[in-house]
């Protein structure tokens, strides 16, 4: 590996994660903010609408953490590309059922990770240092995805790439994941609950977060710690969503 290698890859990861950044949060901000919204407000988290201020806030401690985010990746490329992790590249190597295990078994240490660390982040001893940034948002937006100091970036952006080193997965599995990842980022930060009423009362909707999951935790900062599943939230008491579904029952209305 050589720095200019580094360098490089730094630089065009840091691009496609600015461009995804834009194009997907920018994406539900557009449909869930900026359009008139008769028929969303039903599905409206709370009744607080962020200013501007507050999201360009959200975008610029985003792109700081992106800086992080984007160095752990070019670590695991440029590490990859000198042999040195178990990433993967034929699916015969293992088999299929390997790459979706995998995929979970990624996704669940991903999950624990996040949600002890983040846990410890609201310490009332350190959580002014590095976790308040984050829950500036009080009513979050879809920018607010990955606003976080970049200390907290880096305690983040830990688990996966080591991960990468000891545990074989399918490139492609890694990439879908990158996608899962940026996805529920967004989507539990929107402000709104866009998951059907079937999946949110079903084995879906107890199982994985959603954003009315996450905006709980925004509103009332101990319970809903975690970051894909509801886990291990159930298993130490600290979920909260059962009595919130009563928005699924309210009418469209014009705020
Ligand atoms: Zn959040
Ligand atoms: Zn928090």
């Amino acid at each position: 590996m050589t720095w200019q290698g580094f360098l490089t890859t730094f630089a065009a990861l840091y691009l496609i994660m600015v461009v995804r950044y834009f194009m997907v949060s920018g994406l539900f901000y557009w449909l869930l903010w900026v359009r008139p919204q008769e028929q969303l407000t039903a599905r409206r988290l709370t009744g607080i609408r962020p200013d501007k201020a507050l999201i360009l806030s959200e975008i610029r401690w985003s792109l700081l953490s992106s800086i992080i985010y984007t160095i752990a990746g070019a670590i695991i490329v440029e590490a990859w590309k000198a042999g040195g992790t178990a990433l993967y590249t034929d699916v015969s190597d293992y088999g299929w059922w390997y790459v979706v295990a995998s995929l979970f078994a990624y996704l669940f240490v991903h999950d624990t990770y996040f949600y002890w660390t983040h846990r410890w982040m609201h310490h009332p001893s350190v959580f002014k240092y590095l976790h308040r940034v984050h829950h500036e948002s009080r009513q979050p937006t879809p920018w607010a995805a990955f606003s976080f100091h970049p200390w907290v970036a880096i305690i983040g952006s830990i688990a996966v790439p080591v991960m990468t080193f000891f545990v074989p997965i399918h490139v492609g599995a890694l990439m879908f994941m990158l996608i899962i990842m940026t996805v529920t980022g967004v989507l539990n930060h929107t402000g709104y609950e866009i998951m059907p009423d079937g999946w949110l009362r079903g084995r879906g909707g107890k199982l994985f977060i959603s954003a009315a999951h996450h905006n709980l935790h925004h509103q009332h900062y101990r319970c809903n710690y975690g970051l894909y599943f509801r886990f291990w939230d159930k298993l130490m008491g600290t979920d909260v969503m059962e009595s919130e579904y009563e928005f699924l029952q309210r009418e469209p209305q014009i705020v």
